[in-house]
């Protein structure tokens, strides 16, 4: 039923490994706009094409770089994107009005199957409405995208924490978000690779290379103060800051020293699997509170 929803040109919210997505028919400019007017997106940010078979490249996309090949062998079915030039075939609605497109290929098995039984093309961003954290279980989705067609709920995602992207049309390969997959896994299997200076840099007039990198993104609708540093000094400072009644999101370790406030655990401090896992979740939780 999913599948024929995709082909009729309509919208179907399904879980992959890194979070849940919003997909339409890639090839098909309508299905697109349906995905940017659910979500709230602005319009020249692109959607990611999913894909379920590597024979399934081709077609979308000018030629595919000897990078890509190497990076599928070592990172697809899985949390990685990547920027190629596009084909003729695919509609400058998809890829918000540029000449490249992003593809991944999840392993997720529920998006596979929607993906080869639904056309083979997906375009399908996170589920979240636009600039809200991304949505780790079908209930965030709904909570966002309660008008869509259909959610299938495959229950809560492994990873919880967005693709990484990788742009292979410029010299030298350039991630252009990060994710799950991080810069030294991308250098170990091509050689080199580099970060977009848009993302690292405090200068402002340097812009980040992905549209959606420039919008505010994962946004909780409680203000929030991060504190980053190691973690039982950065646990000290938390501590100082909050207030009674204030709701902290903590390692395991942490938790019973903040008795007067709501706690969300991220998981041990050493575990940085089980954090990528839980923190959308933890921002939604102390919204929904
Ligand atoms: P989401 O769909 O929520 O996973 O977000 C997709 C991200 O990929 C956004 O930040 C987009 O701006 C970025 N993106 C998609 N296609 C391209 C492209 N062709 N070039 C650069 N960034 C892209
Ligand atoms: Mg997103």
């Amino acid at each position: 039923e999913a599948c024929r929803i995709l082909q009729k040109g309509g919208l179907v919210a399904f879980p992959t490994e890194t979070v849940y997505g919003l997909g339409g028919d890639a090839m098909y400019s309508e299905a697109s706009a349906k995905i940017y007017a659910a979500k709230g997106r602005p319009s020249d940010n692109p959607l990611i094409i999913h894909i379920a078979d590597m024979e399934h490249l081709d077609k979308i996309v000018e030629e595919v770089p000897e990078a890509a090949h190497k990076l599928a062998e070592a990172f697809w079915p899985g949390p990685l994107t990547m920027i190629m030039n596009k084909s003729d075939a695919v509609p400058h609605g998809t890829t918000g009005g540029l000449d490249t497109v992003a593809i991944r290929m999840p392993s997720d098995p529920i998006a596979l199957e929607l993906i080869r039984q639904g056309g083979g093309y997906v375009a399908a961003p996170s589920a979240n409405t636009s600039g809200r954290p991304s949505p780790t279980t079908a209930q965030h989705v709904y909570e966002d995208q309660g008008k869509i067609p259909m959610i299938l709920d495959g229950g809560a995602v492994t990873i919880g924490l967005e693709s990484t992207i990788v742009d292979l049309t410029e010299e030298i390969p350039t991630i252009l978000r990060p994710g799950y997959i991080s810069l030294e896994m991308v250098q170990a299997v091509l050689g080199e690779a580099k970060m977009d200076k848009g993302l690292i840099s405090s200068d402002s007039n340097i812009h980040p290379k992905a549209p959606g990198m420039k919008y505010r993104h994962y946004a909780p609708k409680a203000p929030v103060t991060v504190v980053t540093g190691p973690a039982e000094a950065s646990a000290r400072t938390i501590e100082q800051l909050a207030k009674p009644g204030d709701g902290v999101i903590c390692f395991d370790e942490f938790a019973d020293r903040f008795d007067q406030q709501t706690v969300e655990c991220l998981g041990p401090s050493r575990d940085k699997r089980i954090q990528a896992q839980r923190v959308f979740d933890a921002l939604r939780t102390f919204d929904s509170k």
